[in-house]
């Protein structure tokens, strides 16, 4: 609950073990929380002077003794000792002397009027209206005084127990309000309590199926572990990484297995949390974990769904959420603030890396990506191994057969399926799990995820592969194509089916007229597969043409590579300072709409023209089509070896972009 979680013992003498709420009065007036020890002192002094106060009152004012019968000091009255009578609401007091001193005097000794022994006779009241006469016969002496006697009530009434009830009423909201400073002006400063968890069992051991981001990540484990080693090298450390994938594919748990390989404090906070009501809240927020996190170094920052605060600021025309900029903002200037040597190392995670602000992604900040991406089938059987580990099998019980009907399943899927399977055999009181509950576990799993539009039925799974193998043939058909690296037919990241994935031999910075042909080639052999096997094409192929036609375009209006405009170029372009990675510069077209024309058509012949080149390319090729799409099918992903195998007879390789169904 609190920082300096301490609490003194020592200090609350009256109760030590009471560490509870509303405790009144000697209660160890809130032994956690450092700055209520001042009042817990001045409630002591109170205390003090309240005794001490009553005791001189007792001493010195009234040398009453103890209260006695009514039966008595009627007794009294009647026999003449008592000569005067002092009546109040709760006492009868009786002196036996006449003389009414008042005010009392300090001491007995300077008042030469004051025998030396006066007694005193206490009772406590009885309605009764003998005593009023009983007095007139004997002459005694009586009036009525308004609650004398009774400082310590007046004290504690008029003083005392206010103060105590606003003091704890205060402390009540404060605690109300989450308060741990004890300042109005740090309202919920600390709420979502940021604090380091140390000894993080989590381990690489218990992620599995993603393996590219472990590879990645053991570096930066590595870096936690020796920071000496790179620092002494000079080498420059990561300050954040930031890890991109659909939802459940397990970054919460790589992060936690980072600070556990490398046995660091982690502190783990989540994007919402630092989005607040108050305006400077966030911001103070993210100012705290820092300052934290520093004094705790080496460790590591998580910043769980970043995609609440870092979301773009320029997205925001209609008005903007000022808290989250301000957060934002604080926490750019945080990432830039700290030395990378420090030993601090700030983990991210996000499933929408398009919508952050470009800023967190510039050096010196989230500049490492890693994408933690659907498993494919070798990585849900693992995932499935580690998360039944704890469970009782049936000997019976095939992990890889529940592998491969997970198509498109993540992680937390596959843990959600294990035990649900579990829950099945115990509901059906069986001693073992068998394959029939992961049956039935996955039926009911599929039957949630069909609503949420996660699973692609078998139907659409064949034509994903055959799309993504005519992509894989023709770049390997394909003279100076980049080599195929990987074709997968997990659905990937964010919206694509399937993939292949080309990497270029070297840099490029020119490209011949045959080059660019070739890549709308594989661009288009997507598509070209699909109808030579189907008969029909699908909507999955729409951004293969898009880039194709791109392509077509360029090489139209900005190369000059047409025939009626050769070597003239058509678009002017903008000041393109910032060189080719920045956006398209503005274009102005300089042509008539009959060149438009033109360039329209010759698109079209171009891409045609291509597409029935690529078409009979794989015809020719339907065998090996079939055997790699089916193999792909089985296996869910190929890596540029199992594929290279497949098609020994012809090699070649073009492209560096990663074409996408
Ligand atoms: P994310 O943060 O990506 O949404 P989580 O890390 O929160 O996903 O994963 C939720 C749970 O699913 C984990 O606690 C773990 O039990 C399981 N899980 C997810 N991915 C994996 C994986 N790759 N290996 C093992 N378990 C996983
Ligand atoms: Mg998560
Ligand atoms: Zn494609």
């Amino acid at each position: 609950m609190n920082k300096d979680g301490s609490g003194d013992p020592r200090k609350n003498k009256k109760n030590p073990k009471n560490s509870g709420p509303n405790f009144p009065f000697g209660g160890p007036h809130l032994p956690d929380m450092k700055p209520f020890k001042g009042w817990k002192f001045s409630i002591l002094y109170i205390l003090i002077l309240v005794v001490g106060m009553s005791l001189f009152n007792y001493v010195f004012l009234n040398r009453v003794n103890p209260t006695i019968d009514f039966s008595e000091f009627k007794a009294k009255i009647t026999s003449g000792e008592i000569k005067r009578v002092e009546l109040t609401d709760s006492y009868f007091t009786g002196y036996t002397s006449l003389l009414k001193r008042e005010p009392l005097p300090a001491s007995p000794l300077k008042n030469p009027y004051m025998p030396p022994a006066d007694t005193i006779y206490r009772t406590v009241p009885l309605n009764d209206p003998d005593i009023i006469k009983l007095m007139d016969e004997k002459g005694v002496a009586y009036y009525a005084v308004s609650r004398e006697g009774s400082t310590i009530l007046n004290i504690i009434f008029s003083w005392v127990l206010p103060i105590a009830f606003f003091f704890f009423i205060w402390r009540f909201l404060m605690k109300r309000l989450g308060n741990m400073g004890g300042n109005v002006l740090s309202v919920g400063q600390n709420r979502a309590v940021i604090v380091a968890e140390g000894d993080i069992i989590t381990r690489f051991s218990d992620v599995a199926g993603v393996d590219e981001a472990k590879d990645e990540l053991v570096e930066v484990v590595d870096f936690l572990k020796n920071p000496k080693k790179y620092t002494d090298i000079g080498g420059k450390i990561p300050k954040g990484v930031l890890l991109v994938g659909p939802p459940g594919t397990g970054k919460t748990l790589l992060a936690r297995a980072v600070a556990g390989e490398a046995g660091v404090a982690f502190f783990r906070m989540s994007g919402a949390d630092f989005v607040e009501m108050f305006v400077g809240v966030g911001a103070a927020r993210v100012r705290d974990l820092f300052k934290q996190a520093r004094d705790k170094a080496p460790c590591i920052i998580f910043i769980d769904e970043l995609d609440a605060i870092g979301k773009s600021r320029i997205n925001n025309i209609a008005g903007g959420n000022d808290e989250r900029e301000q957060t934002l903002n604080q926490l750019l200037v945080e990432m830039d603030g700290f030395d990378a040597t420090s030993g601090l190392i700030i983990l991210a995670a996000t499933n929408r890396p398009d919508v952050l602000d470009p800023a967190l992604l510039r050096p010196g900040r989230f500049d490492r990506q890693v994408l933690v991406d659907r498993p494919d089938l070798k990585g849900r059987e693992a995932i499935l191994q580690i998360h039944s580990k704890t469970v009782k099998l049936g000997p019976q019980v095939d992990l890889a057969a529940v592998a491969r009907s997970t198509s498109g399943f993540v992680g937390a899927d596959l843990a959600n399926i294990v035990n649900e399977a579990a829950l099945l055999a115990v509901r059906g009181g069986r001693q073992l799990v068998g394959q029939k509950d992961f049956e039935e576990a996955i039926e009911k799993t599929v039957a949630g995820l069909q609503k949420k539009n996660r699973v692609i039925s078998p139907q659409e799974r064949r034509i994903v592969a055959f799309h993504e193998t005519g992509h894989a043939l023709v770049a390997a058909f394909t003279p100076g194509s980049d080599p195929v690296q990987k074709i997968s037919i997990v659905p990937r990241g964010f919206g694509a089916l399937g993939y292949t994935l080309q990497m270029p031999v070297e840099d490029r910075y020119l490209m011949t007229e045959e080059e660019l042909l070739g890549k709308i080639d594989v661009l288009l052999g997507g598509r070209a597969a699909e109808e030579l096997v189907f008969g029909k094409i699908s909507t999955g192929a729409a951004n293969d043409l898009t880039k194709a036609t791109d392509i077509a375009r360029k090489m139209i209006t900005d190369y000059g590579m047409s025939s009626r405009f050769k070597n003239v170029a058509l678009t002017q372009r903008g000041a393109g300072m910032l060189g080719p990675q920045s956006q398209e510069p503005l274009l102005h077209r300089e042509y008539s709409e009959a060149t438009q024309q033109y360039i329209d058509e010759e698109i079209a012949h171009t891409v045609g023209k291509q597409y029935i080149l690529v078409k009979d390319t794989l015809g020719r090729n339907r065998p090996l089509l079939d055997t790699v799409a089916g193999l792909l099918l089985e296996k869910e992903s190929l890596d540029e070896k199992e594929f290279k195998n497949l098609l020994e007879p012809v090699t070649g390789s073009s492209g560096f972009q990663e074409i996408s169904s």
